[in-house]
């Protein structure tokens, strides 16, 4: 739809908009108005160069699209009823929660090991391990290839699917032949196009599933979307979304806590959203509230770093990771905000 800043585009300027949509093989439709006419453009108007195009011109106010810019992860596409199913747990059912360490550490597997049969007992539905680490550093530990071995090991010993962040080719080739179930693309690749559609193509039919952390720049709701758009368009539509906090922090807290974009995201995608209050807040004495605030929003799950002996732990864990006894406690009031969001089915919109 294209409005033009007088209330009607002269003779002149429309044949120079016809001549555009035509050449994208679309027409346009006046709406005339008392006051103004609008012109609808008719065909595939989501054509990007198309618009540029028409926006470039001096005498056009705004291009609204009619159509969603999300053929697939838009909530009326035709994935609309789409369901993602990790391990034997359907998401959007029941909490998908998700837990364990920020970072393996290769010196000590029986740590991880440890914290995965710990996690599990508290109600984890999958364990997560940073096996590579995104650091602000180069001097920091960048994580080790020999860590994947002991979050497989965790996933044998527990039965629960595990989840780890790649990077880059070498790492998802890697996460891939080792039967990874759940890969985590980081809030740094979050806009890394060419490694999202590579994760789409290399997931493709293998029931892995992605969860999609939002990038700590990323301001429209759209921008996030978009991303995983890249995922589900390369052949994944496994994907999960996962508001983690954004940037500029808010004083006190690791990020500007963002669960509150839960309700947008599910007006706009089908896709389940998995929060990560632990980067958003960065401190385990507020995670807890803010894993239940995610949970009121309507999320389907959260992702929590947990760790058995948070001060032994390297990466994020000493400061962020709650142990499993607060999981376990976090977990039954999750169970209990499940249910107490069913109150609200109507007004909310929740999956549960
Ligand atoms: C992490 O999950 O440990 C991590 C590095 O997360 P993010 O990409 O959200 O910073
Ligand atoms: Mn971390």
């Amino acid at each position: 739809m294209i409005i033009p800043k007088e209330p009607k585009l002269t003779n002149e300027q429309y044949e120079e908009i016809v001549s555009i949509v035509e050449e994208y093989g679309c027409r346009i439709q006046p709406i005339e108005g008392h006051h103004r006419t609008i012109y609808a453009v008719l065909g595939e108007e989501r054509e990007t160069i198309m618009v540029n195009r028409i926006l470039g011109f001096d005498y056009v106010d705004r291009f609204d699209a009619v159509d969603s810019p999300f053929k697939l992860m838009d909530a009326h596409s035709e994935l609309a009823h789409h369901k993602i199913k990790i391990g034997d747990h359907i998401v959007g059912e029941s909490p998908f929660i998700i837990a364990g360490h920020c970072t393996i550490d290769p010196k000590n597997p029986n740590m991880f090991l440890e914290s995965a049969h710990a996690v599990k007992e508290a109600g984890a539905k999958a364990i997560r391990g940073g096996v590579w680490k995104p650091r602000t550093m180069p001097y920091s530990f960048q994580g080790d290839d020999s860590s994947i071995q002991i979050l497989m090991d965790a996933k044998a010993q527990t039965g629960l699917p595990v989840d780890t962040e790649v990077m880059d080719e070498h790492q998802l080739k890697l996460a891939v032949e080792a039967g990874v179930d759940i890969l985590q693309i980081g809030a740094r690749n979050a806009l890394n196009y060419s490694l999202l559609k590579q994760v789409g193509q290399q997931t493709a039919d293998k029931q892995i599933a992605v969860l999609l952390k939002r990038s700590m720049g990323m301001g429209p709701i759209n921008e996030f979307i978009a991303a995983s758009e890249y995922i589900a368009a390369g052949g994944n539509p496994d994907i999960m979304l996962c508001p983690r906090g954004t940037s500029p922090t808010m004083d006190g807290y690791r990020n500007y806590p963002d669960e509150c974009i839960t309700p947008l995201l599910k007006e706009k995608t089908w896709a389940p959203v998995i929060v990560d209050p632990s980067h958003s807040v960065g401190r385990a004495k507020y995670v807890p509230s803010a894993a239940m605030a995610a949970m009121a929003y309507g999320a389907d799950g959260v992702i929590v770093e947990s760790h058995c002996d948070p001060k032994k732990g390297i990466g994020d864990d000493p400061k962020q990771s709650i142990t499993p006894d607060v999981l376990k406690k976090l977990i039954d009031d999750i169970n209990q905000i499940w249910e107490i969001r069913k109150h609200y089915r109507k007004e909310m919109v929740v999956t549960a």
